[in-house]
């Protein structure tokens, strides 16, 4: 039941946390390769776009017992606003 809720959150942290390994090999290794700047700005802009949609639908996940989106609360409460079925339980 929360399985798909479960692995929006682990993608998110991961692109979270990712974010600094990715930045050093932005900034540091790919000039080196390609001699510009210009493939980091466009990888960079890419993995922000990325974050952003997975960051989006995991703040606006359905919730699977009633259908209403959490809305980002799900941050602040461990049960749904509207059914109040546990969240990830
Ligand atoms: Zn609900």
């Amino acid at each position: 039941m929360w399985a798909e809720y479960r692995r929006k959150k682990l993608r998110l942290l991961v692109l979270l946390f990712g974010w600094t390994p990715f930045g050093v090999l932005l900034g540091a290794g790919l000039p080196v390769i390609f001699g510009s700047y210009v493939p980091s700005y466009a990888l960079a802009i890419a993995y922000a776009l990325v974050l952003a949609y997975t960051f989006l639908q995991y703040m606006l996940y359905a919730c699977p017992n009633c259908g209403h989106s959490f809305r980002g609360k799900q941050l602040r409460k461990e049960a749904c606003p509207n059914c109040g079925i546990e969240i990830n339980r």
